[in-house]
């Protein structure tokens, strides 16, 4: 069945073919003319008995008038217009609703040629997680080639430093506001943050907004405030694409971990741990007063470039699935068809996941993990989020075990994978027993990525940081 609109516009223009009025129309099948006037507007549904008597009125056939096409292309025109301004599109820019009968042919055409256009970049913006997949793919292959290691990223964290006057030990808040006071910047930490933003900055009167010293976890405040101040450190400007986005938070996060984990120091620290056969990645956390994650990746940044020890790093869901994986060591990541790693899920034999069925989950756990492009020794430390458990991982082909805590576990495993027999597949009994016999509904994986509302920064609600701004640098003028 058509829509009404159409309906309508069809009835409207055999009407005045026939060259009736809406008064004569009326007259010739007992319906007041104000009610052919809604009918013809879209707003009523006539019923059959008058559509028949209609097409009689106008000499056409009724299926005539119920056919689902416009009966002109202005008609058609006229129709998309309404539709259009009745969208939810439409109604977000805030403009008048115009009457598409004062409008020319070729300025309907212009408006709804316009407003195709801006329906089609809309849906474009929509497809962006597939371009994240991809955009996130590409950065870690490059990333890669380099052993996740930038020296220049090194070289202006370590200026820094000397320049705020660091030494040695773990980098301390003071350090960290000094550091920021030389860049001009004052660090304020405030309760109103918006939702959506992890840091503002206003440029204007130097100032780093971020959350409360105060909140549990507070030691992610250093690396929160580094992070912000890294876009002027590394002059980005505001990004222009996904990848663009995707570099400069990995460049941000980068320059957090140089300062936080200096790169002189930190080799200093593994050389010695080294010598010693004793690398850990709970020892270098704890020297350097950071969380086992931002440890392990460190890692990723020096151990190839600085200790000629390929390695692999996985963060891990406790569904088994990766939230971030890097690898220079040939461990064979799961991937999809893209090349794309995150929301795969690893090996059920991996340390990864054996991991999460251990009791004791204060300490690392160790593991030789054969697989068969060769045997990985693995650490793997357990984490819990307020929503979910994941796993830490880092692992070094079985040459280089012998460097690291934990070689002579006598944890093993094998593991075939991505070959569906090793862990995938369910046993043939419990298939044939449960065939047609159960069902499941998914849960959407949290840690794909998710697009970038629009705005001035990409993932940032430009209202609300807006008045945030507006808000605070009222007070600090007071
Ligand atoms: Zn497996």
């Amino acid at each position: 069945m058509q829509d009404l609109v159409t309906l309508g516009q069809r009835i409207r223009h055999f009407r005045t073919a026939a060259g009736l009025t809406l008064d004569e129309a009326g007259a010739r099948v007992g319906a007041a003319p104000s009610h052919l006037s809604l009918i013809e507007n879209g707003r009523r549904e006539p019923r059959l008995s008058l559509l028949t008597e209609l097409a009689h009125a106008f000499g056409v056939p009724v299926q005539q008038l119920l056919d689902d096409q416009p009966p002109s292309e202005r008609a058609a025109l006229e129709i998309e217009l309404g539709q259009i301004q009745r969208g939810a599109l439409y109604a977000s820019l805030g403009l008048p609703t115009i009457r598409a009968k004062s409008l020319s042919d070729d300025t309907l055409r212009a408006i709804l040629g316009l407003y195709r256009e801006l329906e089609r970049r809309a849906k474009q913006a929509i497809a962006t997680p597939e371009e994240a997949r991809r955009g996130n793919t590409e950065l870690r292959r490059r990333m890669r080639e380099r052993n996740n290691y930038l020296p220049e990223i090194e070289d202006v964290a370590e200026q820094l430093l000397a320049d705020a006057g660091h030494v040695s030990g773990a980098l301390t808040h003071r350090t960290v506001s000094i550091m920021a006071e030389r860049l001009g910047f004052e660090l304020v930490h405030v309760n109103d943050l918006p939702h959506s933003a992890r840091s503002v900055t206003d440029l204007e009167n130097g100032r780093i907004y971020l959350p409360p010293a105060s909140i549990p976890g507070g030691h992610g405040l250093r690396s929160m405030a580094l992070q912000a101040m890294a876009h002027r450190v590394l002059g980005h400007e505001v990004p222009a694409t996904y990848a663009d986005f995707l570099q400069q938070r990995l460049e941000i996060n980068y320059f957090a971990a140089a300062v936080l984990m200096p790169r002189k120091q930190s080799v200093e620290f593994l050389q010695k741990a080294k010598a010693e056969r004793n690398i850990a990645v709970e020892d270098f956390r704890d020297a350097f007063g950071v969380t086992h994650e931002a440890a392990a990746l460190r890692l990723t940044n020096l151990l190839t470039s600085h200790l000629d020890l390929e390695l692999h790093f996985l963060r891990v869901g406790g569904d088994g699935a990766v939230q971030k994986a890097y690898e220079n060591d040939g461990l064979r990541l799961p991937v999809d068809v893209t090349g794309s790693t995150e929301g795969q899920y690893v090996c059920r034999n991996w340390a990864a996941r054996t991991a999460f069925g251990r009791m004791n989950r204060t300490t690392e756990f160790y593991q030789y993990t054969d697989t068969p492009e060769g045997t990985f020794f693995e650490s793997a430390q357990t984490g819990t989020t307020t929503s979910e458990d994941f796993s830490i991982t880092v692992g070094v082909p079985f040459a280089h075990s012998k460097w690291f805590r934990g070689r002579d576990t006598a944890n093993r495993r094998g593991s075939t994978c991505p070959d569906e027999a090793c862990c995938k597949r369910p046993p043939q009994d419990l298939q044939e027993r449960w065939r047609g016999k159960a069902w499941s509904s998914a849960r959407l994986h949290a840690q794909i990525l998710s697009p970038l509302p629009s705005g001035t920064f990409p993932g940032v609600d430009d209202r609300e940081l807006y008045e945030f701004l507006e808000t605070h640098a009222a007070r600090a003028t007071d």
